[in-house]
């Protein structure tokens, strides 16, 4: 059977920094909040890590705006499908992980709608065999179920093994495990982390994909 590898979506495939620093640029512009706004609200971005109530709240009150945080998230979450893409490479490497015979999903947690809205616009739809979103299947990594599912959608099992390539540590990592996956963990730096939780820890999604083909099948299951 061919070899499974699956992908976490934002901020593993998609580069979700440059498509907040847009929104910003966007926003700035819109409400005429000066030269230095696109700058300082990437930076909250930054600050506030993955805790985007604390970021949208940040902004808020920053620049003074009318609207509640959770209308300006709203906004950003409609605006984000439009602005996101692949980071430079990711499409290519993965029409040559399909090429060398393996089965490429992704496993992502988030909105069905809005997470399809992004693999439709980035094209990654044409470059994989199957994916599963949480919104629409109703379980969340780190949850072995959603793993199973993507797994299924690229027909094949989660009993044949495999791998994830993902960027938290806490979902796709310790999920990856769960599902009986090999796990690379994406380190971009932000979060203390026990290295060792992960199969392999790489810098970006295609130094992920470079130890994923060289490591092969994995045959004998996930190492422990
Ligand atoms: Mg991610």
């Amino acid at each position: 059977m061919s070899p499974l590898v699956l992908f976490d979506l934002d901020r593993t495939l998609l580069d979700l920094d440059t498509a907040v620093a847009g929104w910003a640029a966007e926003l700035a512009e819109e409400r005429k909040l000066g030269p230095e706004a696109a700058g300082l609200i990437t930076a909250l971005d930054a600050e506030a890590g993955a805790d985007r109530a604390r970021f949208f709240a940040g902004v808020r009150r920053r620049f003074g705006l009318a609207e509640p945080a959770d209308e300006l998230w709203e906004a950003f979450r409609r605006r984000l499908p439009s602005l996101v893409d692949c980071y430079p490479g990711v499409r290519e490497a993965l029409a040559e992980l399909r090429a060398g015979g393996w089965r490429v999903g992704i496993a992502t947690n988030g909105s069905g709608e809005r997470q399809l809205a992004k693999i439709r616009r980035t094209g990654l739809d044409a470059l994989i065999d199957g994916y599963a979103i949480s919104g629409a299947e109703g379980v969340h990594k780190p949850a072995a179920e959603l793993f199973a599912i993507a797994a299924r959608r690229c027909g094949t099992d989660l009993a044949a093994g495999g791998w994830m390539v993902g960027d938290d540590p806490a979902t796709d990592v310790a999920g990856a495990r769960a599902a009986g996956l090999r796990s690379v963990w994406i380190d971009h730096g932000v979060r203390p982390v026990d290295a060792n939780v992960a199969d392999h820890v790489v810098g970006h999604v295609l130094a992920g994909v470079s130890v994923v083909r060289e490591a092969g099948s994995g045959a004998g299951g996930p190492a422990t």
